[in-house]
């Protein structure tokens, strides 16, 4: 299994849940088979406890898992129908280890977050993006885990220490790291910023994870100059800064990502030995 990790920096509801099934889009573009996993680090064991005031509507999965919006983006984008365990709370993960701890699973040992809660994430994502979402048999052949909150928070630090760990056990050649980010403008000055994206890329960093993409949200399309500018200090090739500025509709966001061949830069990362025709998505 190949997977596509999309996290996010600077601030939340930056789109990296629209990025992510947007991504899908173009590698099933490209003949892939596509399934995804959506990470979300608060406790609540599912969504359908919190107030749509809050957090948005409920989507309400075939198999009757009350889930976040996202999961109903992926199933609308990428024409897939999810499990209730394709959304990956902290909540499931404790109370999944705790119900093991009080079966004496553990057989005595010490239970921990590193390595009990983190082994649990591994364990969980790798069994589920083998399920099939498509209708066909046999797994997909790439998980798109997006990866909720933004990189920094407390909560999510078992996520991204798992992923680290998967990342490294999978290998170079089947990890791919999109890293969502702002690209605000200051008015008074007119000009690009690229600092914000600068240090969430550094967080992320710090914690193991390089990111091999970064998709920039930002009101207008990135100038030339800002790109190199974080090229140079994010240490990403400015062919993998993808620009996702603020569109009438999302549906437009693969169109996006296409016209910048965000599909071949991934398809490159994950060293995949297909013949992508450019896909065609219009
Ligand atoms: P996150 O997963 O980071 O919280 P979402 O993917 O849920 O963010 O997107 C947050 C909001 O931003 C949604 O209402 C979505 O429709 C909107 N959005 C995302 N990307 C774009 C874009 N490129 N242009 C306009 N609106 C967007």
């Amino acid at each position: 299994m190949k997977y596509v990790l999309v996290t996010g920096g600077v601030v939340s509801g930056l789109g990296k849940g629209v990025t992510a099934s947007s991504v899908g889009v173009v590698l099933k573009a490209c003949g892939l088979r596509v399934t995804s996993i959506k990470i979300d680090p608060y406790l609540n064991t599912d969504a359908g406890t919190m107030s749509p005031f809050e957090h948005g509507e409920v989507f309400v999965l075939d198999d009757g898992g009350e889930v976040d919006l996202d999961l109903g983006n992926y199933e609308r984008f990428l024409d897939v129908t999810l499990t209730r365990d394709n959304n990956i709370t902290t909540g499931k993960i404790y109370q999944s280890v705790i119900d093991k701890e009080r079966k004496g699973d553990y057989l005595g040992k010490t239970v921990q977050v590193v390595p009990h809660i983190t082994d649990a994430i591994k364990d969980w994502i790798q069994s589920v993006s083998i399920i099939p979402v498509d209708g066909k048999d046999g797994p997909a052949d790439v998980c798109v885990i997006e990866l909720g909150g933004t990189v920094g928070d407390i909560e999510s630090m078992p996520f991204i220490e798992a992923l680290r760990q998967l990342s490294y056990s999978v290998g170079q050649d089947n990890f791919c790291i999109i890293h969502v980010s702002l690209v605000p403008v200051l008015g008074v000055v007119g000009e690009q910023k690229t600092k914000p994206t600068q240090h969430s890329v550094r967080e992320l960093r710090a914690l193991g994870l390089t990111p091999h993409l970064l998709a920039c949200r930002s009101a207008k399309p990135l100038l030339q100059s800002t790109k190199e500018k974080l090229s140079l200090f994010c240490h990403v090739p400015a062919g993998n800064i993808l620009n996702i500025h603020d569109v009438p509709n999302i549906w437009h966001v693969p169109l996006l990502l296409q016209s910048q061949n965000a599909h071949e830069a991934i398809l490159k990362q994950l060293n995949f030995q297909i013949i992508s025709r450019p896909p065609c998505l219009q």
